[in-house]
């Protein structure tokens, strides 16, 4: 169906599966798609089955997916109306948003405003505690020196956790266990935010050792939001997701209103447009949540809340950003059976998790009964080493959890990339760990199961 409306053609500034995601929206929507990548992306996937093709710039991100300058100017020069960003790269920078804006080119995602905002994750705490919504016992706002420092941690108790107010994809975290480490880490902690984001500021939060990851998948048109339900991301190894699942088995239903409303009143406060996820930290013991942060744009995670609510996020957004006001209720929104994703990354767990780059040998995607893969694999094609390492995201839907996981163990043996070192069999043996099966899951299981593993083959 195509959309009445300004936008007729939009600009991908993204590559890899997430590019190939947005062109087949656009397709499925009537909206010509235009892929603007890097020299290393040239023979893609997104760029085969996209409408149009530019390469923006060299292969290193700088020179095309992080520069504002080439994004803009290929969408004018290409007459694209709107620009999608995805995630990563230019899709939380607020600066990039206003160059758009200034173009009259739309950004799909909210207002620079609300990204400025949300954005800084110690803004973000402190818009969320204005709300009313628990935030971590921690710091008030930035912490300049290591004396406020020590005060905060006396006063929470260590464990803390120094993070980087411009921290994301988890890096810009830093665990510090005992006063005696503090100054050195605060320091380190410091060197590392401004090296890795351009910005040194940092807070304190107190560092939870029994949680879940939860967060709440959120549709705003700037004037109305609404939730589509939670997801668990605790499967995680070093604060960086392997597997999200949708709904989440462990909380009660009052816990999972509460978490949701607060998700939602959070966005109303900020009159947030477009898609976002609001996080939190879920303390199992305590049964208490609290907010972490929002990321005001399409996550990695999303199918597993489209599998399980039937809606697509990326046409919502698109919808959203062509000024056709959000057309769900909350009454609209219903969640059937259980969805898992497992993120394949080229990386070698026996190495370290290295990054593994190169040419794909052979490629057998896996299919049948309720099995999505969203990936721009194919045989012959060569991982670039510029980028991230995620190359797959196999999804696996059933009417329970217990179909999800089998099913997911059945796509995952049926699923075959050669050529290169992946994070499948690891995560096959995550999916098929007691723990995991029995739902016992906090953000450290994988880390135990790994130890264990190296354990056994001492
Ligand atoms: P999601 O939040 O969607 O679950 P991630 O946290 O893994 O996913 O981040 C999505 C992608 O964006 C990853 O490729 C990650 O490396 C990148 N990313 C997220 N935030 C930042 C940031 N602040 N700086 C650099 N890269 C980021
Ligand atoms: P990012 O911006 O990198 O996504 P987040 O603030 O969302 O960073 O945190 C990433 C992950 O780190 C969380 O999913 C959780 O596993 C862990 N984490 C974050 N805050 C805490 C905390 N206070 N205590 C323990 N673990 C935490
Ligand atoms: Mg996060």
């Amino acid at each position: 169906m195509t959309v009445a409306g300004k936008i007729k053609k939009i600009l991908i500034a993204n590559r890899g599966e997430i590019a190939l995601r947005i062109v087949r929206a656009c397709r499925e929507l009537g909206i010509a798609s235009v892929v603007a990548h890097s020299e290393a992306d040239t023979n893609s996937l997104p760029v085969k089955h996209a409408d149009s093709a530019v390469c923006v710039g060299g292969s290193p991100a700088g020179a095309s997916y992080l520069s504002k300058e080439r994004m803009i100017g290929a969408a004018v020069a290409f007459g694209a109306d709107a620009i999608h960003p995805g995630y990563g790269f230019l899709a939380e920078n607020a600066a990039f948003a206003e160059l758009c804006q200034q173009q009259d080119v739309i950004f799909i995602g909210p207002s620079a405003e609300v990204i400025r905002a949300m954005g800084d994750k110690i803004e973000a705490r402190k818009i969320a505690a204005a709300a009313g919504v628990p935030i971590i016992p921690g710091s008030g706002g930035a912490v300049a020196d290591a004396s406020i420092a020590r005060e905060i941690a006396e006063e929470v108790g260590y464990p803390i956790l120094v993070k980087a107010a411009a921290g994301g994809g988890g890096r810009g975290m830093r665990v510090i266990e005992t006063r005696a480490e503090l100054d050195r880490g605060l320091n380190e902690a410091m060197g590392e935010a401004q090296t890795a984001f351009g910005d040194a500021s940092i807070y304190i939060e107190k560092y939870l050792t029994d949680i879940r990851h939860l967060e709440v998948q959120v549709l705003g048109d700037g004037e109305r939001a609404i939730h589509l339900g939670e997801r668990d991301c605790s499967s995680q190894r070093r604060n960086q997701k392997l597997i999200e699942e949708a709904p989440c088995r462990s909380i009660s239903e009052k816990t999972r209103s509460a978490l949701c409303a607060a998700a939602v009143d959070l966005c109303h406060r900020v009159g947030y447009q477009s898609a976002g996820t609001v996080e939190f930290v879920y303390d199992n013991k305590e049964r208490k949540f609290y907010f972490i942060e929002m990321n005001t744009r399409i996550q990695v995670e999303h199918p597993v809340t489209e599998m399980v609510t039937g809606i697509d996020l990326v046409k919502e957004q698109i919808r959203i950003a062509n000024g056709e006001g959000l057309r769900l209720r909350q009454e609209d929104i219903r969640t059937v059976g259980h969805a898992i994703e497992c993120r394949i990354n080229a990386e070698d767990p026996a190495r370290n998790f290295m990054p593994s780059p190169g040419q794909v040998s052979e490629y057998l995607s896996p299919g049948g009964p309720g099995i999505r893969i969203d990936s721009h694999l194919e045989r012959g094609y060569v991982i670039p080493p510029f980028y991230d390492s995620l190359v797959a995201k196999v999804i696996a839907w059933g009417s329970d959890r217990t179909e999800a996981v089998d099913r997911m163990l059945r796509g995952l043996g049926e699923m075959r990339v050669e050529g290169i070192a992946t994070t499948i069999s690891l995560q096959r043996r995550i999916l098929d760990s007691a723990p995991f099966r029995a739902g016992n899951v906090n953000t450290r299981l994988v880390g135990e199961l790994m130890s264990q593993t190296a354990a056994a083959a001492e």
